[in-house]
């Protein structure tokens, strides 16, 4: 279960997502569904790059699009914590807190089915248990995600008897955001505005009266955030005061500790989730098929800047932004009225960072962003992406089916496989300690020059198994040769072998002490 305590990493690092048991399901026809994210469970700190690898078809790209609500979620946990519930003022906000009472009714009776089915499970036989275990499982899911709909924006309120006293004052803190964000799209038009009135007087064709209206707009909206913000204060220390009273209630601070400012990105609308766009960017594989033929390098970089009103449509400015961004990109100026198809790969991915930089993103997934490109241009892209994200402070997560390329980049590393996560450490102690087999497999399987390297390499025998139907168990277990009975009959858990290395495999402790010994 999430909780709030968790939004930092032991280097103090702050979460930037936090992705808990996602799962991404894609119908076919006659009930059979393909599993692609199968209950990934993550955290991405703000700031690091977070490499993602796996062969193709395990799930990578999937939870790439599925984190930026490309793909609606089939189930879990996507948080957000770029911008806070304050910053967006999200419509999920105030429908839940205006049905708290039936919300938490529905809550109470789901708890009530979940420890029926408890009940009826305890003391039956494995296989008994195994039979009722996904009924179980979705009791106990439905029940937890009921809670934490509510939990996470009224906390420990949720267990009081009466809540319309908590409802008020959680309306009040809505409004008061809601104004704050209304007052916030304003201001950045008013802005706008004048820099648009001084930009003219610049040029000999404005006038300073125009400047001064333009101004003195900005300065009243400016003034007008500041009094909502003071309201919002005064309501939030009210609220404090309330929680104070249940300091020493046990049953208050359990629920309490779920509260979290973090933005639920599957509950929002399709224009909450517009809004948030402008963070959450994504750099393709493909430079070919990712960018409009029709439209010129220009048009592509400034499409975004003008959905999000970064800009006026027919502002002469648009072209200075988009050469700054095309000369952090390495693109020449007189690239700017070009086609795509005048370009080469590595000219083209170069445009399709540019795009995804121009709307100033926190978070930007690059879906295998260098894999269709020769080594040698590999490098210039890999160090682009490096020099891009220590300029801006951007977070990547940065997805690859090529284990030595996330080695140079990456903070830390996940290994995917059929749809799960199997391994996830720093990047440094996955490639000296690999502890899941699959994990080695990958690693024996990069080529190297190095003396060391003159072994022979071994190739991961057989093909990944169909996602509509994984094998049972640990689902590596069809390739694995160190496959033992439990792993055919039993999943393994995601468990913490060395400090910030997490794993799942029955045999990861012999595999872990092998490496050790050696
Ligand atoms: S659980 Fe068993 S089959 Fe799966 S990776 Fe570990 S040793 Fe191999």
């Amino acid at each position: 279960m999430e909780n709030r305590e968790n939004k930092r990493n032991k280097d103090n690092k702050e979460v930037l997502l936090s992705i808990s048991n996602l799962k991404q399901y894609f119908p076919l026809k006659k009930d059979r569904v393909v599993k692609a994210n199968d209950g990934i469970t993550l955290n991405i700190y703000k700031g690091e790059t977070f490499g993602l690898v796996g062969e193709s078809g395990c799930g990578k790209s999937t939870l790439g699009r599925t984190i930026l609500q490309l793909y609606p979620q089939t189930y879990g946990r996507t948080m957000y914590y770029g911008r806070s519930l304050d910053d967006l003022a999200p419509g999920y906000y105030l429908n839940t807190v205006r049905s708290l009472p039936k919300l938490r009714e529905q809550w109470r009776e789901l708890e009530k089915k979940k420890e029926q089915l408890e009940k009826k499970y305890e003391g039956l036989s494995e296989k008994e248990q195994f039979a009722g275990y996904e009924e179980l499982d979705t009791a106990r899911k439905l029940a937890e995600d009921a809670m934490l709909n509510m939990t996470k924006i009224v906390g420990g309120f949720v267990v009081l008897e009466d809540l319309s006293k908590v409802q008020t004052e959680f309306e009040k803190v809505y409004a008061c955001s809601k104004q704050i964000t209304t007052l916030g799209t304003s201001l950045q038009d008013a802005q706008v505005d004048l820099s648009d009135a001084e930009f003219a007087l610049e040029k000999g064709r404005g006038s300073q009266s125009k400047v001064e209206s333009c101004r003195k707009r900005v300065e009243e909206i400016c003034s007008q955030i500041e009094t909502k913000r003071a309201e919002l204060a005064q309501v939030r220390t009210g609220i404090d005061a309330m929680r104070e009273a249940y300091r020493n209630d046990s049953e208050f601070q359990k629920y309490e500790a779920f509260r979290d400012e973090g933005i639920d990105l599957a509950r929002l609308t399709y224009n909450e989730m517009r809004t948030l766009r402008r963070d959450l960017q994504l750099i393709f594989q493909d430079p070919y098929s990712s960018l409009n033929p029709r439209m010129s390098v220009g048009q592509i970089i400034s499409e975004g800047m003008k959905a999000h009103n970064m800009i006026k449509k027919k502002d002469e400015r648009m072209q200075e932004m988009v050469l700054k961004v095309m000369e952090q990109c390495g693109l020449a100026p007189y690239f700017l009225h070009r086609f795509p198809h005048q370009f080469s790969g590595g000219q083209r991915q170069r445009i399709g960072i540019a795009r995804a930089l121009a709307t100033g993103p926190k978070f930007v997934v690059c879906d295998e962003a260098v894999s269709a490109l020769d080594v040698s241009i590999q490098a210039q892209i890999i160090n682009l992406l490096q020099d891009l994200k220590e300029e801006a402070g951007l977070t990547y997560l940065f997805i690859t089916h090529d284990l030595s390329v996330v080695k140079y980049i990456s903070d830390r590393i996940g290994v995917m496989y059929l749809g799960n996560m199997v391994e996830l450490a720093g990047a440094e102690d996955i490639f000296t300690h690999p502890v899941h087999p699959y994990t080695e497999a990958l690693l024996n399987a990069i080529p190297t020059t190095d003396e060391e390297g003159k072994k022979e390499l071994q190739i991961l025998e057989g093909d990944i198994p169909s996602p509509v139907n994984p094998p049972k168990g640990c689902k590596f277990h069809t390739r694995c040769p160190y496959c033992t009975e439990i792993c055919r009959q039993v999943v393994p858990e995601w468990e913490e072998v060395r400090p910030d290395h997490f794993v799942a495999c029955h045999h990861k402790i012999r595999h872990g002490e092998d490496e050790e010994k050696s």
